[in-house]
């Protein structure tokens, strides 16, 4: 009997992790006949995504879930913790042991174990199961290079200059000089966050290893999106697959969604029907980052004075302890007369949406494969980790939109650059507006080339699945 293809699809338990990770599991059953995933990730993430989405199943037969507790059943709070970080490495050990032993047991073993970053322990185990692995990157390749580099000889110059924000650095394969401002946050020793620099750090020793399993990384990104950065890494060149974002407007309403947070209506999209072309402002932050409330502020005022209609996801922090009415926004009811403010959106919907004109946002690897995929040009807020960077090359690289200047003094954006960056966008002004909303269409039909069949992705995803 032929024996059918069969995938374990690890995926870390944040929003930022499950997306991808969903998309690049339904692009396996569409590209392989007949393949069959298993999606992994722990209990209290599939129980939000299922409890969102109102089913249990994936609304694709190929794709079965198989959770696993790691000890934060109750309490989604994973990207706080370390400790986190080491129980779901202990306990996913154990978990996805079992499946993949039963997988053998059955005479059905796994084809091949794609594991998203930060979990570098799966590939050890696969290969004590002899099933072939393969990381899954889900950040800019450029990002890739700049850890792989400050692992392999740049840390101490970082280190050194760590005071100077402006102090410049090169990377090679990043076609852009990078001072120490746009570096990932983790690389700044003087955050509390700094230990996830010790994961990435594992990662690319498991991945230089002798003997290990597989050197594969399969990357959401593309090649013609960053063609030098792609391969600039010596033995550890990348895989573009990418953008793995929702294929269509039937997709991104399909129950094959994992969100962890509940939308409290549907009334957006209707609203949003009702407004002309490219008029709206769209306002995200993603799933973790909160903006403090001066900083809510500044936006409110700016969003008022700017007087474009506006979609603003402000969540809720039922979480975040009990200092709710603080937080409350000075000028709500105004707002809420322009604009609307949701808890949670389906974004691509939202960006796929023709009233779209802007996307106030964050600038998370996703938001930004999913702006560049709808041809959405950016106003860029980044808050931490890699989002600075990315900022940086929708800034400067792809020319898709504009990073905002904070305040030298406070740190805050003020509501007049917030304004300024908006009109530039949306209002076409003097600047390069006109440029930065073409620029946008452009890289739109770039990403329709790749994903396409016969395009760079599509190939390159094919040539790896030949590999198995
Ligand atoms: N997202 C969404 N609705 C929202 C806010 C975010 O569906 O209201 C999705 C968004 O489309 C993206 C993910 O959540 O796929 C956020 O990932 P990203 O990498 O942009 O940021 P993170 O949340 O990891 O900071």
């Amino acid at each position: 009997m032929v024996q059918l293809p069969r995938f374990l699809v690890l995926a870390f338990p944040v929003q930022g992790c499950i997306n991808p990770s969903l998309n690049l599991a339904k692009t396996l059953t569409r590209l392989v006949p007949g393949a069959q995933v298993t999606f992994v990730t722990s209990v209290h993430a599939h129980r939000l995504m299922t409890m969102n989405k109102g089913s249990s199943s994936s609304g694709y037969d190929s794709v079965s879930f198989a959770p696993f507790s790691d000890g934060f059943d109750d309490n989604f709070t994973p990207v706080n913790g370390e400790r986190h970080l080491e129980e779901f490495r202990r306990r996913g050990w154990q978990a996805v042991g079992e499946i993949l032993e039963s997988g053998r047991k059955e005479g059905r073993p796994y084809t091949c174990l794609v594991y998203t970053f930060l979990l570098s322990w799966a590939a050890d185990l696969a290969a004590e199961h002899n099933v072939p692995a393969a990381m899954f990157w889900m950040q800019p390749a450029t990002v890739f290079n700049i850890y792989y580099y400050y692992f392999h000889g740049h840390r101490e110059i970082v280190r050194d200059n760590s005071k100077n924000p402006s102090f410049s650095l090169s990377f090679p394969g990043v076609p852009l000089a990078i001072t120490i401002k746009d570096l990932p946050s983790f690389m700044d020793e003087s955050t509390a966050n700094t230990y996830f620099i010790r994961f990435y750090q594992e990662m690319f020793e498991d991945l230089e290893k002798e003997n290990t399993n597989t050197k594969i990384v399969l990357a959401n990104t593309f090649d013609e999106l960053e063609p030098e950065a792609i391969r600039a890494t010596g033995k550890l060149n990348l895989i573009g697959i990418g953008p793995l974002v929702p294929a269509d407007q039937a997709e991104n309403k399909s129950l094959f969604q994992g969100d962890l947070f509940k939308e409290s209506s549907r009334d957006y999209i209707d609203w949003l029907n009702t407004k002309p072309k490219t008029t709206v402002v769209y306002v995200s932050f993603g799933s973790i980052s909160v903006l403090s409330k001066q900083q809510m502020e500044e936006m409110a005022k700016a969003l008022l004075e700017f007087g474009r209609p506006f979609l603003w996801v402000i969540r809720e922090k039922s979480d975040q302890g009990d200092d709710e009415e603080d937080d409350e926004l000075s000028c709500r009811e105004e707002l809420e007369k322009l604009g609307m403010i949701v808890p949670w959106c389906s974004q691509m919907e939202v960006l796929s949406n023709e009233s779209i004109g802007c996307f106030v946002s964050h600038c998370g690897w996703n938001s930004t494969l999913e702006s560049l995929a709808s041809g959405v040009p950016v106003v860029g807020f980044p808050q931490w980790v890699e989002q600075g960077t990315n900022a940086k090359l929708i800034e400067e690289m792809w020319k898709t939109g504009v990073r905002l200047k904070p305040n030298d003094e406070d740190g805050i954006v003020k509501s007049e650059e917030i304004k300024r960056c908006l009109e530039l966008v949306l209002l076409g002004g003097k600047e390069n507006g006109v440029e930065i909303v073409k620029n946008a269409k452009k890289w739109q039909n770039l990403v329709k080339e790749a994903t396409r069949e016969g395009g760079s992705s599509k190939k390159n995803f094919m040539a790896f699945l030949k590999t198995l």
